[in-house]
């Protein structure tokens, strides 16, 4: 499922081509997603412009000069695909947008998602906030508002562990199954630590750790999708450089000892029982 790091790639990635483009035309092959497509997403959207994407959690957001703004999420498989002026379909791809940039170039910006988790709308710049999937989502990892002060707020009398605490989206917003255990190997906590077990430093090596591997990702992330418009010109995904997830019996980098691999809420979580505790 792409995370924080994934989504503002394609973000970067679809900045290069949709700013000041215009929306040619717009084909809804498939409506039920996660939630059912507004047939309206066509007529509101076509002929209008499109402003610079920016990300809010692991959505998409790409504001247009009508003042609406178009949300993409890719759910767990869904990928955002940039053809360079070409009609053909492929198998899952469920949305179309065809656009004009500045330049007169046109592209096919398609939506492939084979399990159809993901979502996208359209809705007026003033509902931003009381959109129903953005209303309630917590602070961004990256912004200044991820204090220790923050978590200890949130986290107050609960016993829950702390890795779900870190993929609780109404926490903290972005970090999926993949980063909350590479961020908690950094920060050398054990991920079934209970939140309120923790301490001020602890809370501090754990924003630490959440910037550095969250920006390092994107840094990542943007290198291996520079060549965006190859001819399968997908954006979904790119391999992560990832110390522990997936890597069950492989040696610590740190101590040499092997990799744990438990399920905690259904999860797959892998953790170092030496260096977390
Ligand atoms: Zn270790």
């Amino acid at each position: 499922m792409p995370e924080l790091p994934e989504v503002e790639t394609v973000c970067l990635a679809l900045s290069r081509i949709l700013i000041n483009s215009k929306v040619i035309s717009i084909n809804i092959l498939r409506k039920d997603l996660r939630w059912k497509l507004r047939e309206k997403i066509k007529s509101d959207l076509e002929e209008d412009t499109l402003k610079k994407p920016f990300r809010r959690g692991k959505y998409i957001l790409i504001p247009t000069f009508k003042e609406n703004i178009l949300l993409i999420h890719m759910g767990m498989s869904g990928q955002i695909k940039i053809r360079d002026n070409s009609k053909h379909l492929s198998k899952h791809d469920h949305f179309r947008m065809i656009i004009e940039t500045k330049e007169k170039k046109i592209y096919s910006v398609i939506y492939n998602d084979p399990r159809r988790f993901g979502f996208i709308d359209l809705f007026g710049k003033k509902d931003f906030k009381n959109h129903f999937l953005l209303k309630k989502i917590g602070v961004e990892p990256l912004g200044k508002s991820f204090t220790n002060e923050y978590i200890q707020k949130k986290i107050i009398k609960r016993s829950t562990c702390i890795k779900n605490i870190l993929m609780d989206q109404s926490i903290v917003a972005g970090i999926g199954n993949i980063y909350a255990s590479e961020i908690l190997y950094r920060a050398k906590i054990n991920p079934l630590r209970s939140a309120n077990s923790l301490n001020q430093n602890d809370f501090k090596y754990i924003i630490k750790a959440t910037k550095y591997i969250l920006k390092k990702s994107i840094s990542v992330g943007g290198t291996s999708i520079r060549n965006h418009l190859q001819p399968d010109g997908k954006l979904g995904y790119f391999v992560q450089k990832l110390q522990v997830y997936g890597k069950a019996k492989h040696k610590c980098f740190e101590c040499n000892n092997l990799i744990t691999s438990i399920n905690i809420t259904g999860r797959s979580t892998f953790f170092c029982s030496t260096c977390q505790k």
